[in-house]
Order: structure tokens, then C-alpha cells, then sequence
């Protein structure tokens, strides 16, 4: 039975003008499972219309004590909820429910991190040089905030949006992506219940066309978007028409960087955990391993081995540890990848097609694929495939695998694994990343602040740099003097 779904506008559930609709599609067996709105450029006008009377009718004014309240009880609703949600985010994108259930609660924590910010947005006291001028700055929020979302997961990338934005006192039209929606406005269900005041929230749906009447709306303060490089940066064009400000969170080819002094057995499940947790379709997957040369043989046979071991199936059962790629044309992208990778010339040691067997005919399924002795400059070692396919490249020394790990157009984050402290601050500073983790990977924190730097964004989510983005400053100077004062020269 397909749920059908209606748009959520002003503190209103309506289906999208035109009546248009879109299906959501289970991966595991490409069964329509629920009718989405696919909202007209109308619908846009009239969620960042209502977006514009909620933050100058009230919203942005509210005490910080009053937004707190209202994200904590949103946060106590996800969490009361985690169990259902994760179950529909893992039939709508086809990730594990084992990971589908600890981002739900993941993104709840976000929404306490930043409640616990809201009444806390303190400006500077600055002395001058002149004592009878007395300076000092308040933080306001921008205003109404596009928040534009992708499909490998719905729920914990919008908190990384929605809480900062709440607590700076923001009001919000999110988008998610068509692919992956349902979650998204069954969790506007939950911010109604919390009782935000109407129009603080609004969910529009829909494909790309919505994304650009959204961007391109003069009524946008500001966009937080995450998704693909090429669309960040046609985004970042129709922004610069009316200078709105934008935060980008685009793809990776992160590196996972495997010193031959490293913990062998921690360093392999990170490595694990990096290019075959969420099948890969992860921005900060660490689809590149390097690995140093006098322990490059034997990482290479355990790194196949524990791929071999990996329980693919479906993705809502307890014991599935890689469930399908999330599309029909995900699943085609990663297969076309892997065929061209054979053709140019790295070794393919496992995986490499779809698993055979009745569980996976119907459905996106895809090897876990290790591919070794990569070139680095190759087609899969430079560009983002988004799918569980690792590309192994050994090296010699540490500043080989500083230029390797820096010699692609991205920069997201990074992973050391050794035992040696000094090196691994030596090797983290040089990196040119958004976040090093060393000894661990794929960890994340509410507090930590996370993003990238060249083709992999700018601008910072979760954190309490995250806030600055939803944020302006305005700086107050008061003269105390009452002095005359020459009106053709500057004053200092
Ligand atoms: P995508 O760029 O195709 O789509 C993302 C969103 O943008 C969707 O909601 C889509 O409808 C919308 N969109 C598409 N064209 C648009 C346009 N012209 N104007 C406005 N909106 C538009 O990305 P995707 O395929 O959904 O997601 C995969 C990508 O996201 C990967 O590259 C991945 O690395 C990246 N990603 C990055 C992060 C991060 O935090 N850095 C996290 C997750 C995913």
C-alpha cells in the first residue's frame, strides 16, 4: 500500500497546486512504496512567502529560552520516534537499519547540541582607541534559509542544517532530495507536533526544478546546501545573482592513509568502515586507501578478506552489514565505474559486479569491490563514485603520501592510522582537508565542526562554527562625548 504525502507550507498540509505527484522507490526491490508532491515554482513562492511573515511576525524575535524549548521537544520526539523513522529512511535510500537508527538519534543530539546554543548567541565588547566610544556587536539571524539536502541520509544531514538554523533564530524551506523525501516531511509531522509557530519550517518536494525555484527565489536570505560538486556550484551561480550566501557540502575522495607503524587491526576496520559502511555512499567515504609500501601486500589480502566477509543483503535486517546503492541510476554509475577501472589498468582483487542470488535480482545491488595498485592519477582514484569500491595505491614515504592524499580536486577529510604521535601532527598540518581523523574513522560529534575545503565546499555544519553561517553580525559604536567634530575627516 502506497502512504501518500502532501506538502508541508506554512504551517499547512496541501498537495503540490497542479496536483503533481513522484514515487518513492524501495531499492531492495524497486517497489513504489509512497506518492510524493512535486511542489510547482507556486508552491515555492508561497513556502518562502510564508517563511518571510514567520521570521519578521515573530520568530525572529522569540527568546533564545523559547526556540531551546521547541528543539528540545523536537529532539525527544525524533528520539521517541528513531525506531519508525529509521525504518522508513531504510526502505526509502536502502541503508542499514543498523545505521539508519543510530542517525536518528545522531540527529537528535544535533537538535540538543543547538538548543543548547539558542540563548547563548553573546556578541564582543571591544575597547577602542578612544575611551568616549563604546563598540560592541550582536548576532542576528539572517533570515529565511534554503535547506537543500541529498539522498544518502535525509535525516542526519538536515540536522546539521535545520538545529543551527533554529537556534540562530532563523525560519527554513528545506528541499530533500526526490530520491529520498519521505523521512523528511514525516519528520515535519514531528516539528508541527513540537509546536513551532507556523511557517518556521516549511517542506517543499520535488525534483532539481525545485531546488532551482528555490536558490533562485529573491526572498532567500541564505542556502545551506549538500549534495554533488556540479550542482554546488550551479547553485553558487544563481546565488551570486542576488549575492545570497551560501554553504556547501559536496563530495569527497578522501584518503585513508595506512603508516606501516599503524594498529593493523583497527587500522583495517576503519578502512572497512570507510568504503563499505553505507555501501559508500557516503561524501567522506574513504574510497582511496594508501597504504605504505613494506605492509602493502598483507593490507591488501586482509582488506579483501574483509570484504569477501561482509553480509550484503537487505538493509532491514538486523544481521545485513551493506544493503543496495540507493538508485537505478546510482547503481548503473558505480557498475559503468568499475568496468571502466578494470579497462585501465589497476587490479581488480574482489567484487567488481552484483551479487548473484534470488535476494539480489530485484534490486541495487553491488559487490563490495577492492581494487589495488591504482594509479593516482586514474579515473577511480580522482573522481567521487559514491558506491562500495575501494581503490588501493601504495607509497613509500610520508611526503608521497601527503602529495597523493592532496592530489585531487576535493578536500573533505582525511584518515591516519599510526602509532606515532609526532607523525601524525606532522602529516594532519599538511593536509588539505576539512577534518584529520587519526586512529578512528567515520566518528561524529554534535560539537565537532565538520565540512571541506576546494571541490568539496566551504562553510561549516554541526558545531559552534556551524552557527556563524545562519548568523550576521552587527557591530554597535555609541560616542559618549557630545564634542564637536570635523565633519570632512574621517574619525578614528
Ligand atoms: P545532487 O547534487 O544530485 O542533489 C542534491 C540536492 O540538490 C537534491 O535535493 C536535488 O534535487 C537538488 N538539486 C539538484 N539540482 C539542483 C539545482 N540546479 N538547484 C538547486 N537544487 C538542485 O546530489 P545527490 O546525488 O542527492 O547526493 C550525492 C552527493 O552529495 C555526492 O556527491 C555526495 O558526496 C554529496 N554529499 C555531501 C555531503 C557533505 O556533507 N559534504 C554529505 C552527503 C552527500
Amino acid at each position: 500500500m502506497t502512504t501518500c504525502y502532501q506538502l508541508y507550507i506554512g504551517g499547512a498540509w496541501r498537495d503540490a497546486t497542479g496536483g503533481a505527484t513522484f514515487p518513492a522507490i524501495n531499492p531492495v526491490n524497486q517497489q513504489a512504496w509512497a506518492d510524493l508532491p512535486q511542489a510547482s515554482a507556486e508552491d515555492v513562492d508561497a513556502a518562502v512567502s510564508a517563511a518571510r511573515e514567520a521570521f519578521d511576525g515573530g520568530w525572529k524575535d522569540t527568546n533564545g529560552l523559547t526556540r531551546a524549548t521547541l528543539m528540545q521537544r523536537l529532539a525527544e520526539l525524533l528520539e521517541y520516534d528513531a525506531e519508525r523513522m529509521a525504518q522508513l529512511e531504510t526502505t526509502d535510500n536502502g541503508k542499514v537499519i543498523r545505521e539508519t537508527r543510530v542517525q536518528m538519534r545522531f540527529a537528535a543530539r544535533n537538535y540538543r547540541y543547538f538548543a543548547g546554543w539558542a540563548d547563548k548567541l553573546q556578541g564582543d565588547s571591544i575597547p577602542l582607541d578612544r575611551p568616549e566610544l563604546v563598540d560592541f556587536t550582536t548576532r542576528e539571524p539572517r533570515g529565511v534559509a534554503a535547506l537543500i539536502t541529498s539522498w544518502n541520509s535525509p535525516m542526519a544531514i538536515l540536522a546539521n542544517k535545520l538545529a543551527p538554523a533554529l537556534a540562530a533564530g532563523c525560519t527554513v524551506v528545506i528541499k530533500p532530495s526526490e530520491m529520498a523525501s519521505v523521512t523528511t516531511l514525516a519528520f515535519a509531522e514531528l516539528c508541527e507536533r513540537a509546536g513551532f509557530p507556523a511557517g518556521v519550517i516549511n517542506v517543499v518536494t520535488g525534483d532539481s526544478s525545485v531546488g532551482a525555484a528555490l536558490t533562485g527565489h529573491p526572498g532567500v536570505d541564505l542556502i545551506s546546501f549538500t549534495g554533488g560538486t556540479a550542482t554546488g556550484k550551479a547553485i553558487s551561480r544563481v546565488a551570486a545573482e542576488h549575492l545570497t550566501p551560501v554553504t556547501l557540502e559536496l563530495g569527497g575522495k578522501s584518503a585513508n592513509i595506512v603508516f606501516s607503524d599503524a594498529d593493523l587491526k583497527q587500522a583495517l576496520t576503519g578502512v572497512v568502515a570507510g568504503i563499505f559502511a553505507a555501501a559508500g555512499q557516503t561524501c567522506i567515504a574513504g574510497s582511496r586507501l594508501l597504504v605504505q609500501r613494506d605492509i602493502y601486500d598483507q593490507v591488501v589480502a586482509e582488506v579483501c578478506e574483509r570484504a569477501q566477509a561482509i553480509r550484503v543483503g537487505d538493509p532491514r535486517d538486523e544481521s545485513t552489514e551493506m544493503g543496495p546503492v540507493a538508485t537505478k541510476a546510482q547503481h548503473r554509475r558505480v557498475l559503468d565505474f568499475i568496468n571502466r577501472a578494470r579497462t585501465q589498468g589497476a587490479t581488480l582483487i574482489t567484487g567488481g559486479g552484483e551479487p548473484q542470488g534470488d535476494l539480489y535480482t530485484r534490486g541495487y545491488f553491488v559487490e563490495p569491490t577492492v581494487f589495488s595498485d591504482v594509479e593516482p592519477d586514474s579515473e577511480l582514484a580522482q573522481e567521487e563514485v559514491f558506491g562500495p569500491v575501494l581503490a588501493i595505491i601504495p607509497f613509500e614515504t610520508e611526503e608521497q603520501a601527503i602529495a597523493i592524499a592532496n592530489g585531487t580536486a576535493y578536500g573533505l577529510v582525511a584518515g591516519l592510522w599510526t602509532q606515532n604521535l609526532a607523525r601524525a601532527h606532522r602529516v594532519a598540518r599538511q593536509l588539505q582537508v576539512g577534518g584529520v581523523w587519526v586512529n578512528t574513522y567515520r566518528t561524529n560529534a554534535a560539537q565537532a565542526p565538520f565540512g571541506g575545503v576546494k571541490a568539496s565546499g566551504s562553510g561549516r555544519e554541526r558545531g559552534l562554527h556551524a552557527l556563524d553561517e545562519y548568523l550576521e553580525i552587527k557591530n554597535l559604536m555609541i560616542d559618549l562625548s557630545n564634542e564637536a567634530r570635523d565633519p570632512f575627516a574621517i574619525r578614528t
